[in-house]
């Protein structure tokens, strides 16, 4: 494969950006190569600068669930752009997209709009910390809720695949007012209530886990947690910046019938533009400033025109891209199955709604620990293996796939044969 352009480019890359990239999973560092420069995206495909076709998986990390370039969001954002693309000042667009939100997830009654998921954590947590009066904050090990100090502990991907459990420069004292549980263990939960109860303002989950690789929750553990959290007059912090609008267009909380004190949302809620929020019943939120004492703020946030884009993709989700996307992952999922068992047994399928994992192990995959038994460099052959075959997952084992609603049947048999021919000659 003729990668010369991709190759100069990355090599001016890495003068200008630490590791050449500016957020560090791109960087193809955890399958020891180098990443391709993307030139353009057309519907489920990227293009790169030397002319390459690859059928994304990736889709941005989550955001893009109706494919790149939708020509109804192009002109959406195209028309708003004519208006102008920030005002500091309430707008329309704002209140379109909350009563949209709103009304997919409806524990969400007020709600504050940010640039990022990590942003939108960041906002939730100190309104739990507001709400209760309390500083601890439980989350799961392998759990990835953004790059805020108090929460790379035990964070997935990026950190999970480059074997680092915390991050330089965070100071201990707020490492120390994070506790960490494995991922679907409400026994632990109640242990850890146990001992630091009083001092828990709050339990954050992804309630499916994608940061580890896509990882449903096992029957019964939401309502555990919601039940744990109650118990200990804690909040319990659904993160459905990855699974919102995938494991369900109502995202886990609908799918399995949990409801969360606070949920965060992020990627699909802006269509591909920087969007992130938070919100609560409308009575925990009059703490946000400037009804109640909790500062929180934002130049951009409700930008006009990513709330526009955002608007018009959870309207086409809704009009039924969502089906299209899930139904292309259990096209996955069923060619998966068909393959001979000496191959199936090697590896373990999960998915929920629109996101899927395809593991490296015989699965199957509950936690942190049980994603670890992937053996990293065979991970890094099968990688590059599919990109040679046009097809391009996240380049690394700890990362969930994604569908969008442009994957055709025929992808998803193209993807069904390089799979298995790459599986066929690695396992
Ligand atoms: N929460 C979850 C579950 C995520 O997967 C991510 C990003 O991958 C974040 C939060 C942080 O979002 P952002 O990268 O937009 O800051």
């Amino acid at each position: 494969m003729n990668q010369d352009h991709s190759k100069r480019l990355f090599e001016e890359a890495l003068t200008l950006f630490p590791g050449g990239v500016n957020s560090p999973v791109r960087a193809f560092k955890s399958v020891d190569s180098q990443p391709f420069v993307v030139d353009r995206g057309e519907g489920p495909f990227l293009i790169d600068v030397d002319g390459h076709r690859y059928l994304d998986y990736v889709l941005s990390w989550g955001p893009l669930a109706l494919g790149h370039t939708n020509p109804l969001v192009k002109t959406a954002v195209n028309e708003a752009l004519e208006k102008g693309w920030t005002y500091g000042a309430p707008c329309e667009a704002e209140n379109l997209l909350a009563k949209k939100v709103r009304e997919i997830f409806p524990s969400m009654e007020r709600m504050r709009f940010v640039s990022s998921g990590t942003e939108a954590v960041m906002g939730a947590l100190r309104l739990a910390r507001g709400f209760t009066g309390r500083d601890m904050i439980v989350k799961c090990d392998g759990g990835y809720h953004g790059h805020a100090d108090n929460l790379l502990v035990s964070a997935g991907s990026g950190l999970a695949t480059l074997g680092t459990s915390s991050s330089a420069g965070v100071p201990g004292s707020y490492a120390s007012s994070t506790l960490v549980i494995p991922i679907n263990a409400p026994d632990a939960l109640e242990e850890v209530m146990a001992k630091y109860g009083e001092r828990i303002a709050a339990f954050i989950l992804e309630p499916v886990n994608g940061n580890v690789g896509c990882i449903p929750p096992q029957p019964g553990n939401l309502e555990r947690y919601r039940e744990i959290t109650r118990e200990n007059g804690s909040l319990l912090i659904f993160d459905e910046v990855m699974c919102g609008f995938r494991a369900s267009l109502g995202g886990a909380q609908e799918r399995f019938g949990v409801r969360p004190d606070i949920t965060v949302l992020g990627k699909v809620i802006g269509g591909g533009f920087p969007v992130g929020a938070y919100g609560a019943s409308s009575e925990m939120m009059t703490q946000i400033a400037p009804e109640g004492p909790v500062y929180q703020a934002g130049t951009l946030s409700g930008n006009p025109i990513a709330m526009t884009a955002g608007l018009k993709t959870l309207e086409l989700l809704q009009d039924g891209a969502h089906q299209t996307a899930c139904a292309r992952v259990t096209e996955l999922e069923e060619g998966v199955r068909a393959w001979p068992e000496a191959l199936r047994s090697k590896i373990c399928f999960q998915s929920v709604g629109s996101m899927f994992s395809l593991f490296l192990t015989p699965g199957p995959v509950n936690n942190y620990r049980d994603a670890g038994k992937v053996d990293g460099d065979l991970f890094a052959r099968f990688h590059r293996s599919l990109l040679e075959k046009g097809i391009y997952f996240a380049p690394s084992a700890f990362e969930a796939g994604f569908l969008s609603s442009t994957h055709r049947s025929e992808d998803i048999a193209h993807t069904l044969s390089a799979l298995e021919d790459t599986l066929r000659q690695l396992l």
